[in-house]
């Protein structure tokens, strides 16, 4: 036994009906035996409402699968911005000036600590160009919940 939605073109009616197989559905339907169960109309066809629910939940599985991830990144993150915060020194939009001034002026100077901030992907490849490497992590403003 095999259970179809059909569907009702005339009256919009979705109902459950069991055949005993696919090939008997199709039998049945040439014959034209098919009929809705609220207005009798023969025009009936399987519906495609079942298949489309499954993707729909699907989807919706997916997308919690999503925000698990990212809030997993999130959380990656997170510990690597209060990681850099406590280890390294933030000079906010002067970044590229400051990578300069370490990397020309007292490259030896270990006491230093590294520096993270803000800079535009044009400074960072010119700091790049100029030996300087820099990395760019993807950081969360605090305010971002
Ligand atoms: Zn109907």
């Amino acid at each position: 036994m095999i259970k179809y939605k059909l569907y009702c073109k005339k009256c919009s009616n979705i109902f459950d009906s069991w055949f005993a197989s696919s090939k008997e559905y199709e039998k049945i339907k040439k014959l034209k035996y098919l009929s809705c169960n609220k207005c009798n109309s023969p025009n009936v066809q399987k519906s495609l409402m079942a298949p489309n629910l499954l993707n729909a939940k699907k989807k919706q599985e997916t997308k919690l699968e999503n925000r698990k991830k990212y809030i997993n990144v999130k959380k990656k993150i997170r510990e690597y911005q209060k990681f850099i915060k406590s280890n390294f020194e933030y000079v906010g939009d002067n970044f590229a000036y400051e990578a300069r001034t370490i990397h020309y002026e007292n490259p030896k100077d270990k006491k230093r600590k590294g520096i993270y901030g803000n800079a535009s992907s044009k400074e960072v490849k010119e700091l790049n160009e100029e030996g300087i490497t820099t990395e760019t992590i993807p950081w969360i403003k605090e305010e971002e919940n």
